[in-house]
This record gives structure tokens, C-alpha cells and sequence, in this order.
């Protein structure tokens, strides 16, 4: 099916890009295309009138690449998950982004979707929320005066990922001592997307846990944090029998909220895993 008529615009410059993304009305931001594209069809089919401009970013460089120095890692917005799996800068903590990026879809949407528009784009079938929360991320945008503004991922989510302003890119700093555990539960058979996903991060030392962060999404309204269960596990050490006592300390409310008998069940045996692999982590 065609789109109804629009006016691409094609940017090639960051500042130009932030100049029309403050000027043009009735507009979208095109990364990847692999959500837009598809929602611009689905209200065409469904008679519902769609936006007249769409600001394409893939002609401005400044918004791709990814980079890493001792202190941490910059991941770009137009940066295609591709990219970011195939990059050798995702040591350390950063190793949980390679397996995400791995577990995207398939490979031709792997290839033009991008970091930004995954975490951006307000569907509930992405991935990088969870990470970006438990690494405690930093999310950066460009405001129409060419200044720039910050909020952790963890905020942005809480804000119900809306942006009013253009992402630029994303830090994370960098941190040996943490080990992350990421499980997913594929939503069907024949179309890769995920029904749920969990992140669980904490600070080793002498296998004791510390600055734990337990993060849920998919089956829940946007990527969050369970705080009662992060307060069980700080404070306790590794051991064979943590991941099932820590399902006695899950906050039920977050899980029965948007949630099916069986992704309530599937959330706690995810979590349980998750849990289970940091205890036999050195
Ligand atoms: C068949 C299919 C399977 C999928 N499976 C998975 C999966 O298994 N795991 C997973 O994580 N994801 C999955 N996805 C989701 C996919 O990763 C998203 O479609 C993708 O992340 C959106 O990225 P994009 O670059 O294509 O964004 P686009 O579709 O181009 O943009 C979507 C929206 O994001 C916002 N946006 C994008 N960039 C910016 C920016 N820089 N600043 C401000 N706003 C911005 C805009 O509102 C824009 O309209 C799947 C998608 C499809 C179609």
C-alpha cells in the first residue's frame, strides 16, 4: 500500500535537523522506518488521516556511530542495531547490549532499525528500555536554541517515553563490577517480537549484591523499575536458593497490571533466571 502524500524533508546537518524539527507542524521524525512506516499504512488503511511532513534523519552523520573510552560508551541515535551488535567497544557492562541487539527481530530489521528509534518510537515490542534503565543510561536531546538537555532512561520511561525533543545519543558509564542477566519471552512463533523482557543488574563484591536494579517491560505500560524487589536483594549474597525467595518479594501490582495469568508466571520465572545466573557469576 502507498502512503498518502507528504513532503519528506531531508536534512543533512544536526543543526539543520533541530531547525526543522522546531518549525515544521504536522510533522514525524523517520529513523529506521521499521515502526512509522508501517503505523503511516495501518491509519491509511483505517481511513484515519496521517501527517502531512516526515523529517527523515538518515542523511545526518552527526547522529551515527557509537564510541567508548575508560569512563563510558556514547551510542548515537541513527545508530542501526546492526551497528551497535557488531561493535567491539561493547565490553564490560556494555556486553548486555550485544545480547539484546542479537535477540532484535531478524536481520533486515536489524539492518535499518535504529538505537534511537527503539527506545523513542513508544512501542511496547522494544528491547533497549530495559537495558538502558538497568545501566542507568543518561538520554541526551537537542533543543531548538542548540542546547542541549539530559534525563536518565529511567525518568524518560517514567515520562511515558514522550520526546519533545530531538535524541541525540545515549551514555552509559562504565562499571566492571556489574553483572546483568537479560531474559525475553518470544511473543509468537512466526514474527520475532518480544512479549515480555527483564534486566536485573547489581554490583558484586565478595558475591555480595548492592545497587541492584530489576527492570521490566513488554506487558507492562512502559519499561520500570520493581523496587521492592531490588530492596530484597540488595544486602544479600549469592546463593542457589535467591532467585525463588526473591519471588516472594515481587511488587505484584506492577506485573497484574497490563498482565495475563501467563505473563504474570512468565515474569517471575524470567526474573527467578536472571537472578539464578548473577549467583553463579564470579
Ligand atoms: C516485524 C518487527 C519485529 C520487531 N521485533 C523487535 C524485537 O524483537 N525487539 C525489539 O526491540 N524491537 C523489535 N521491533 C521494533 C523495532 O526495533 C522498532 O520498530 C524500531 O526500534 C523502531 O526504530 P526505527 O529506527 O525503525 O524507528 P522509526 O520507525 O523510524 O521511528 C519511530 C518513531 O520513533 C521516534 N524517533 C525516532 N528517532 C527519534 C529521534 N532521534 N528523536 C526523537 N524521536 C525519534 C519518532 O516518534 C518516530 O516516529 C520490531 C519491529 C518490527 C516491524
Amino acid at each position: 500500500m502507498l502512503l498518502n502524500s507528504l513532503t519528506l524533508h531531508t536534512p543533512r546537518s544536526l543543526p539543520e535537523a533541530a531547525k526543522l524539527f522546531k518549525e515544521l507542524e504536522d510533522s514525524k521524525v523517520l529513523a529506521g522506518g521499521t515502526f512509522l512506516l508501517n503505523i503511516l499504512k495501518l491509519l491509511k488503511s483505517k481511513g484515519i488521516r496521517t501527517v502531512k511532513n516526515i523529517l527523515s534523519l538518515s542523511q545526518v552523520d552527526e547522529l551515527k556511530g557509537i564510541s567508548a573510552d575508560a569512563q563510558g560508551l556514547t551510542i548515537k541515535a541513527m545508530t542501526t542495531i546492526t551497528d551497535v551488535f557488531e561493535s567491539p567497544l561493547l565490553t564490560d557492562n556494555f556486553q548486555i547490549i550485544h545480547t539484546i541487539c542479537r535477540n532484535i527481530s531478524t536481520t533486515p530489521i536489524r539492518n535499518m532499525a535504529t538505537f534511537g528509534g527503539n527506545l523513542t518510537c513508544r512501542y511496547t515490542w522494544t528491547e533497549m528500555p530495559v537495558a538502558t534503565i538497568a545501566l542507568d543510561a543518561q538520554m541526551y536531546f537537542l533543543l531548538p536554541d542548540g542546547k542541549t538537555s539530559s534525563m536518565s532512561a529511567e525518568d524518560f520511561f517514567k515520562n511515558n517515553a514522550r520526546s519533545e525533543h530531538l535524541f541525540t545519543h545515549a551514555v552509559i558509564t562504565r562499571n566492571a563490577q556489574a553483572r546483568l542477566a537479560y531474559r525475553r519471552v518470544r511473543k509468537m512463533s512466526d514474527v520475532d517480537q518480544p512479549l515480555l523482557t527483564v534486566c536485573v543488574k547489581t554490583n558484586l563484591k565478595d558475591q555480595q549484591w548492592a545497587q541492584t536494579r530489576a527492570v521490566i517491560n513488554n506487558g507492562t505500560a512502559f519499561a520500570q523499575r520493581d523496587y521492592q524487589l531490588e530492596e530484597f536483594l540488595n544486602g544479600k549474597t549469592s546463593n542457589p536458593h535467591l532467585g525463588q525467595e526473591a519471588m516472594n518479594h515481587l511488587t505484584t501490582t506492577i506485573y497484574n497490571t497490563r498482565s495475563n495469568e501467563y505473563k504474570q508466571h512468565m515474569f517471575r520465572v524470567c526474573l527467578r533466571q536472571a537472578i539464578e545466573e548473577i549467583c553463579k557469576s564470579k
